[in-house]
């Protein structure tokens, strides 16, 4: 528990300076300078003239050598930056006096020259490298240069092909997150797997400083450059078991700022020369400030007192906040020369750099605040338990158990009420937040025009440039809604239209049950298929449709690639690579000689300075002239081999980029060639059933007739044979009336014979009438029988 607690609370750090001197170089040989700096032997002490400075560590000339540097004031950062604290290396110092050398900021990745930067790669990838097994990391790099006072992104890479015809680069804007730490807007981070991948974006981003500072009279020692080096480092679940009590603390998120900082004797010459003093005041605003701030934060009296540091006075100041007086662990390097005709930039540099030994920074582990607190709670709430359990075994009194009880409960509810608070806090500090990125962005905008009515543009003219791209937006808005809507209506329309067919279904098939009776069945069935056709036409034009669009894309995108591999095309390839290779070849031969001629006059140069007569005093600056001459050459061919490296660099690339290109074209065409077979394979489809659901509504629609055709016969034949039948009826009464006729006549004969007539006589008639009556019976029942048949 200790020590987790120890490392969430903020460790205080002066911030530590180191003295690099840097032997005598050839141009000041060949001006005849002589060293003017001793270092105390055992001490770190530097003594120049009168002055005696005192620091943490002091390197080259007879003290501690170079090479240790980093071993001593850097490998610990490191170290740091792995336990989630941010850490910063700065080199300070007059142009020329080693900065860029120290840090080594124009690492090429081709010798370890044991600068800072590379040394620090190689260390980081180790210790990620050993940590894998429990932990993952997230490495990221960006490099950025501050030069007249704006920041300018050195990894952002405007495209290889319009390098040459790029526009003035767009400086980035500093943001300030809710909490207070400083965030460079929309800054090229890059993530990187390997110690080369990182090398390769420092190599890449101080050529650009590089290019940048031959275009601009070789000013590079007036730029600031930092290279940022971010780390996420997440504990996996195994680790996280065997610390049960720092689980917490899941996601570690730390950087390394190496700050190579623009020369500093400019701050005192720019006042004499007028023609520079416009330049001069922008470009060392930043060191001004730097000194303020370190002024303000090394005078313990005025830091007691809470006096105001003067951060904001420049990009460089802001950006390094947290670095000096902040929450980070910084080592300065003042680089110093140690010729006599520096001595008064040296003894500036010394001062300086003793001004920033009092700074007292406070580095905190970077880590999610409501865990930290949660955890502080929870440690709290453990050690009154124990307490408790503790109290309970003894003989301790019943109240002072209850007393630690509810003090358990009391800090439970703290705990729970801060954490209610702690979220309400944040969520207002979210808000808060986006409020202050509004006003950023508003104050950016304001800023804008307001630069621009300062370059001369009239009123209007900015009001205009702003609202117009206002209207593009909204335009791009209007338009955006115009589709929705129209797909709105479209999907209104088809569910319309199938809920209206299935009404008009039901009703026609109603009416038709009740007019047809038999032949109904038929309509249902064509009207049915109807609609089928309808949905499945809509459904075949919105696919038709659709695959049109697919294949405009398609052709609107090959177009595209065709014109920029035609672009790619114009430059000629093979040929100038070849070219540029075979110079760059002869180059790196032409520079070997001429080192190893460096070499040689090198040694003659040393045999020479021990012999003291007068003519080997003339060779010696004869040896000295030619000397600086060389290393100049060799310093020009080195640029320019740089410039060719470069070059081919991007040759590749746009050969890469020609490649790929090519690759896509392919692929669209072959989609093309896919997407066209499907549209006709679709068609044809479609008119196969169209053809065949035409045939079968034909085949329907005659059955429908010959069936209403048989109907109206068998109506026509009912009709006849419904009259055959009354008629058959008019007849069987008219004969069962003319039999009861006949019936009631035999009757009334029988009756007159029964009351007087001769035997004979009245028996025949009987039997006449008997004999005609049976034959009457008989031919009606013959009647009956034959129609019943019928
Ligand atoms: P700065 O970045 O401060 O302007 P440089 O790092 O470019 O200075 O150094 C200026 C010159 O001094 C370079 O030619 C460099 O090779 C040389 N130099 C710097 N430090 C050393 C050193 N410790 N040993 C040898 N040469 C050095
Ligand atoms: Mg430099």
């Amino acid at each position: 528990m200790g020590s987790s607690d120890m490392a969430s609370q903020p460790q205080s750090d002066s911030v530590k300076v180191a003295v690099n001197v840097r032997p005598l170089i050839t141009p000041e040989l060949v001006l005849g300078c002589t060293d003017c700096v001793t270092v105390t032997p055992g001490e770190p002490q530097v003594q120049i003239g009168p002055h005696v400075f005192t620091y943490d560590h002091v390197y080259g000339s007879t003290g501690s050598s170079s090479s240790l540097i980093f071993e001593q004031c850097v490998y610990p950062l490191v170290d740091s930056l792995f336990c989630g604290y941010n850490t910063t290396v700065l080199a300070y110092g007059q142009t020329g006096s080693g900065k860029t050398y120290t840090m080594g900021t124009n690492y090429s990745g081709e010798s370890n020259c044991g600068g800072i930067i590379p040394q620090v790669m190689e260390t980081i990838f180790k210790k990620a490298d050993a940590m894998k097994g429990d932990t993952e990391f997230l490495i990221r790099v960006s490099f950025i240069e501050i030069f007249k006072e704006e920041v300018f992104d050195l990894l952002d890479d405007p495209g290889s092909v319009a390098k040459a015809a790029a526009p003035a680069r767009v400086p980035i804007q500093i943001r300030e997150t809710a909490n207070g730490s400083i965030t460079l807007a929309g800054v090229t981070e890059a993530e990187v797997k390997s110690k080369e991948e990182m090398a390769l974006h420092l190599a890449r981003g101080s050529l650009s400083r590089a290019t940048g500072s031959t275009n601009m009279n070789s000013q590079s020692s007036r730029s600031h450059a930092i290279f940022t080096i971010s780390i996420e480092q997440k504990r996996t679940s195994s680790s996280a078991s065997e610390k049960s009590t720092s689980n917490e603390y899941d996601i570690l998120s730390s950087k390394f700022h190496l700050v190579d900082l623009a020369g500093s004797e400019r701050a005192k010459r720019t006042g004499a020369d007028g023609l520079r003093l416009k330049e001069g005041i922008h470009i060392n605003r930043g060191l001004l400030a730097l000194g303020n701030v370190i002024s303000a934060l090394g005078d313990e009296k005025k830091r007691k007192e809470g006096a105001f540091v003067p951060y904001r006075d420049s990009k460089l100041t802001r950006l390094l906040q947290d670095s000096l007086g902040g929450n980070s662990k910084t080592v300065m390097i003042a680089c110093i020369s140690p010729a006599d005709s520096n001595a008064e930039e040296t003894i500036n540099t010394l001062k300086y750099a003793n001004r920033a030994r009092n700074i007292q920074n406070k580095a905190v582990i970077n880590r999610d605040p409501v865990t930290a607190e949660m955890q502080k709670l929870r440690s709290q709430l453990e050690q009154l338990q124990s307490e408790l359990l503790f109290s309970r075994s003894g003989s301790a009194a019943l109240e002072e158990l209850q007393l630690l009880q509810q003090k358990v409960s009391l800090l439970e509810l703290k705990n729970s009420e801060l954490y209610c608070e702690l979220k309400e806090r944040e969520m207002s500090c979210e808000q808060l937040a986006q409020r202050a990125i509004a006003t950023q962005l508003e104050k950016d905008q304001l800023m804008l025009k307001l630069e621009s009515a300062r370059n001369g543009k009239s009123w209007d003219d900015i009001e205009n440039a702003g609202s117009e791209q206002d209207v593009d937006l909204m335009k791009t808005y209007i338009s955006k809604i115009q589709q929705l809507e129209a797909e709105v209506t479209r999907q209104k329309f088809t569910t319309a239209c199938r809920n209206g067919l299935h009404d008009r279904l039901a009703l026609d098939k109603g009416m038709l049950l009740d007019d047809l009776g038999s032949g109904c069945e038929v309509g249902t069935l064509e009207v049915s298929s109807e609609v089928d056709e309808e949905e499945k036409e809509r459904e075949h034009s919105s696919i038709q449709e659709k695959l049109d669009m697919e294949l405009q894309d398609l052709d609107k995108r090959l177009q595209q690639k065709e014109a920029e591999m035609k672009q790619f095309a114009k430059s000629d390839t093979s040929v100038l690579k070849q070219h540029y290779e075979t110079k760059l070849h002869e180059m790196e031969q032409e520079k070997r000689a001429f080192q190893k001629e460096i070499e040689d006059l090198r040694h003659a140069l040393a045999k020479l300075s021990s012999s003291t007569d007068e003519c080997s005093h003339k060779m010696k600056d004869n040896y000295l002239q030619k000397l600086s001459m060389l290393e100049n050459q060799v310093s020009q061919l080195k640029k320019k081999q740089d410039a060719h490296q470069q070059l081919l660099r991007q040759k590749q690339k746009s050969d890469d980029a020609a490649m790929r290109l090519q690759g896509e074209i392919q692929r669209i065409k072959s989609q093309k060639v896919q997407l066209q077979q499907k549209i006709k394979q679709e068609s044809e489809q479609f008119r196969s059933w169209k053809a065949a659901r035409e045939k079968e509504v034909l085949q329907l629609k005659k059955e429908g007739r010959r069936n209403e055709y048989e109907m109206h016969k068998l109506l026509a034949l009912n009709q006849k044979q419904k009259m055959v039948l009354q008629r058959k009826t008019e007849e069987a009464t008219m004969a069962t009336k003319r039999l009861k006729d006949l019936l009631e006549a035999k009757k009334s004969t029988r009756d007159a014979h029964g009351t007087g007539a001769s035997g004979i006589q009245a028996l025949m008639r009987t039997i006449d009438d008997e004999l005609e009556v049976t034959v009457r019976a008989y031919e009606l029942r013959s009647h009956y029988d034959r129609q019943i048949q019928e």
